[in-house]
C-alpha cells in the first residue's frame, strides 16, 4: 500500500515509474516498493536448491494506516523465522529503535442549558479544563519518569492536538472533546500509558458534577520498538552498511515481527524525506548498494 496522492501536484504521473534526473519518480519508490524490487531481484540471484534456511518475502496490507496486515500476522502466530529485515525508507541504514504512536479521543459529556444560569446545566468546557490540566501533569511526569538516549527527543511526548466543543456565547457548553497524540518510548506498552491515562482521568469529576468522561483509542496504535544494540543482526548490519545503528521518528511494523519472536532491524534504500511528498523518488544509486546489501544478506541467513 502507499499513502493517497495529488496527481496535479506531481510532475509526472505518479502511477508510472518514471525516470528523470538520476531517480526514479513514482508513488511508493522510495516508501516503499523500491525496496520490494531490490529484495526480488537479490533473491532472484539465489537458486532454491542452495538455501538451507528459508527465504520469506512479506507483502502486508495496511501498512500506512491501521497496519492491519502484521497485526493479522501476530495474530496468526505464524514461525516465519530468526531474522527480519523490514525495508522502510532509512538511507541503507540500519534502525533498530522508534517510539510507539498512540492517539486517543478524551470526551467530556456535560449537559446544554441557558448560559444566564448556570445550574441548568454541566459545563463540559469546564470540564475539559481540568482533563488538560491533568494531561500536562501527565506530560511532565512521563517527561522526568522516561529517557531514552537513542532519541533526539529523548522523552515520551503528549501532545494536545485539537479541541472541538460547544456551539455558541449564550448556551452551556454539552459536549466537549480533545484529541491527544502520545509517543510512548522503548520500555514503555500502550496498555500500561493507556491505564495511566484512565488512573488520571476517570476520578476527575464528582458524581454531582453532572459531568461523564469517556476515552476512546483512535486506532490500536503502534508499539514502541527495540532491538537490543548488541543482538547479532545489528552488530551484522552495522559491519555491512559501516553504519551505526540508530533511531528513526516515524513508527514501523517492527514491533509485530520482534513479538513474532523475529530479530528486527528497519534498513531500506531511500529518504523518508521523499515519503508522503509529490515528487517521491528513489535515487538509482541506491539501488545496486542496496541488491548488493540484500544478496549478502541472504547469502549470511539462508545459505549457510
Ligand atoms: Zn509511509
Amino acid at each position: 500500500d502507499t499513502v493517497p496522492c495529488n496527481p496535479e501536484l506531481w510532475h509526472s504521473d505518479p502511477f508510472c515509474a518514471t525516470l528523470r534526473d538520476d531517480r526514479l519518480y513514482g508513488l511508493g519508490s522510495c516508501d516503499m516498493k523500491g525496496f520490494f524490487a531490490i529484495a526480488l531481484e537479490a533473491a532472484s540471484r539465489f537458486k532454491a536448491k542452495d538455501l538451507k534456511e528459508p527465504l520469506i518475502l512479506i507483502g502486508t496490507a495496511d501498512e500506512e494506516s491501521s497496519m492491519s496486515g502484521a497485526r493479522q500476522l501476530l495474530a496468526s502466530s505464524r514461525q516465519l523465522g530468526r531474522k527480519a529485515v523490514i525495508g522502510e525508507p532509512t538511507g541503507l541504514q540500519p534502525i533498530r529503535v522508534h517510539k510507539g504512536v498512540m492517539m486517543e479521543a478524551i470526551r467530556v459529556k456535560g449537559r446544554a442549558g441557558h448560559s444566564s444560569d448556570p445550574s441548568l446545566g454541566a459545563n463540559a468546557i469546564l470540564g475539559m479544563h481540568q482533563v488538560i490540566s491533568a494531561l500536562i501533569a501527565l506530560q511532565e511526569e512521563l517527561k522526568a519518569r522516561y529517557r531514552h538516549p537513542a532519541f533526539k527527543v529523548d522523552y515520551p511526548t503528549l501532545n494536545l492536538g485539537a479541541i472541538h466543543g460547544g456551539d455558541n456565547p449564550n448556551r452551556i457548553c454539552g459536549h466537549c472533546e480533545t484529541l491527544i497524540d502520545i509517543r510512548p518510548l522503548p520500555g514503555m506498552s500502550i496498555e500500561t500509558v493507556q491505564a495511566l491515562l484512565e488512573e488520571r482521568l476517570s476520578g476527575l469529576f464528582s458524581k454531582d458534577s453532572g459531568l461523564g468522561i469517556e476515552i476512546l483509542p483512535l486506532f490500536p496504535g503502534v508499539p514502541p520498538f527495540e532491538t537490543p544494540a548488541e543482538a547479532e543482526l545489528t552488530r551484522y548490519l552495522e559491519s555491512a552498511t559501516g553504519k551505526s545503528a540508530g533511531a528513526v521518528a516515524f513508527g514501523t511494523e517492527g514491533p509485530f515481527f520482534s513479538a513474532l519472536g523475529l530479530e528486527t532491524l528497519i534498513l531500506g534504500p531511500g529518504s523518508i524525506d521523499q515519503a508522503h511528498q509529490p515528487d517521491e523518488f528513489l535515487s538509482l544509486s541506491d539501488i545496486a548498494p542496496g541488491i548488493s546489501l540484500f544478496e549478502n544478506l541472504i547469502g549470511r541467513y539462508c545459505r549457510a
